[in-house]
């Protein structure tokens, strides 16, 4: 296959994708070429060039690995424009993991990426200090909303005094959520009636900070269904963002951190809300395949993760009506579509409302340009997967989109803002536990 690709001389003293923590050389070599992904990928459909297909950029990993060439600005930039969003593993007929593949490469590009003192100094306190601080994260929320709910807002946007590169990506932030809604939940929830199962919750760091009311419907409709709810208070960030952005260093160091929190031995599943975590935990195995200290704990670890949806799914979910008549498009987060798996539950639980009304979403498992931090670095790749997702959405015409992950739910709701389209952007769940909050399940149960 022919790639049209720039080559420049390897350097036969380091190369940054080999050793035991590059990407796997035997699963690319389970890649024959086919091309069968390349219709699924949303970077190929953009951009019509086969080095940003998954095909395209697996080759440039090969040459890389086998010294063929050197990590230069054409592989940086094909790689760095891959959403990981994973919709090549769901269309490969080779059982080619790319998440994996992807993941190890920028781990192993950032050893050469050159980034300047200031920005590794950044990455340092976002992936390392910042999203597992839930103390910092919390007070970074709460500041969020001083400013988006006083003079501070009008007044450093029309003075300048915010930077430029800032002031650009200012529009997209998320509406901060009121201080309530970020107050740690309980240790344990009993059962509302008899005790069906054990789990433990996992919250996640952004989901807590400006989504702990989607955290609490998920805790109460467990609870509802017959689930003991533990919160371990240790658990941290699951290191998602960091995997994806090359920092596996910091990934580990928190996959560790919640192994000591949580010990899987003790419940029937480790359950949450929010899928870019949830397909993170569910990788803790891989990720600590080679550390003897955690590796059998987190494989056993990973077997117990399940989204919320899935596991009432499992239970089969208490019906109930939801007070006010919903048309509901669902929207895949990719994470849970394609690496998780996850795919007719959330509907199962939208089925178990009463008063909803599920309506077709066209590619509704298409990415729409969240993908962790990619609309932050990759602005207009995403602005166009998301004008893509935004035409769809309109076209079902539904006025509620359902959607299971925080960063898909900010991308959507910027969207609609930007369109001036009336829409709520909801988890599943918020609408099951609106139903259930209307049955009156939680009626003198004690529940947050
Ligand atoms: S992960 Fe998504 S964007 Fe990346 S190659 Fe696969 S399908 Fe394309
Ligand atoms: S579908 Fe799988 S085997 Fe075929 S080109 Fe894509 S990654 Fe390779």
């Amino acid at each position: 296959m022919a790639v049209g690709v720039e080559r420049t001389e390897a350097s036969p003293a380091f190369n940054p994708l080999l050793g035991p923590l590059g990407p796997d050389r035997e699963m690319i070599q389970r890649c024959i070429h086919c091309g069968l992904c390349t219709t699924s990928c949303p970077t190929f459909a953009l951009l019509g060039n086969e080095m940003d297909s998954p095909r395209g950029r697996i080759y440039l990993m090969r040459m890389v690995i086998d010294g063929e060439m050197a990590v230069n600005e054409t592989v940086l930039k094909h790689l760095d424009r891959c959403l990981d969003c994973r919709a090549c593993e769901t269309a490969c007929p080779s059982g080619v993991r790319y998440g994996s593949l992807i993941e190890a490469a920028r781990e192993g590009l950032e050893k050469v990426r050159g980034r300047g003192p200031g920005a590794r100094l950044l990455r340092r306190f976002l992936f390392r200090w910042l999203l597992p601080n839930r103390a910092l994260l919390g007070l970074a929320a709460a500041g969020t909303r001083l400013y988006q709910r006083t003079f501070l807002r009008p007044l450093l946007l029309g003075l300048g005094l915010i930077p430029k590169e800032l002031a650009r990506l200012e529009p997209m932030l998320p509406e901060a959520p009121p201080l309530s809604s970020m107050l740690p939940l309980p240790g344990e929830v009993a059962p509302a009636g008899e005790e069906r199962c054990r789990v433990a919750f996992f919250g996640g760091c952004l989901q807590s900070a400006l989504f702990g009311d989607v955290n609490r419907a998920a805790v109460r409709a467990l609870a509802a269904n017959g689930a003991r709810v533990v919160i371990p208070s240790s658990q941290t960030c699951c290191g998602a963002l960091q995997a994806h952005a090359g920092d596996r260093e910091t990934a580990r160091l928190l996959a560790r951190r919640n192994l000591e929190a949580i010990d899987p031995s003790q419940y029937d599943a480790i359950v949450l809300a929010v899928s870019g975590c949830g397909a993170m935990l569910h990788e803790y195995g891989e990720l600590l395949a080679g550390d003897p200290a955690f590796a059998a704990r987190a494989k056993v670890f990973s077997s117990k993760v399940a989204d919320v949806t899935a596991f009432l799914a499992k239970l089969g979910p208490r019906r109930a009506r939801h007070p006010e008549p919903q048309r509901v498009a669902y929207h895949h987060p990719c994470h849970l579509y394609h690496a998780m798996k996850v795919r007719q539950e959330p509907l199962k639980v939208l089925e178990a409302i009463g008063n909803v009304e599920a309506v077709p979403l066209k590619e509704s498992d298409w990415c729409c340009g969240s993908a962790g931090s990619y609309n932050l670095t990759q602005t207009e790749l995403s602005m166009r997967l998301l004008d893509r997702k935004m035409g769809h959405i309109r076209a079902a015409g539904a006025p509620v989109v359902c959607t299971g992950n925080p960063g898909c739910q900010i991308q959507i709701a910027y969207g609609a803002r930007e369109r001036g389209m009336e829409l709520r952007v909801v988890h599943p769940v918020v609408l099951l536990d609106e139903a259930y909050r209307a049955a009156g399940f939680y009626d003198g149960a004690g529940l947050p």
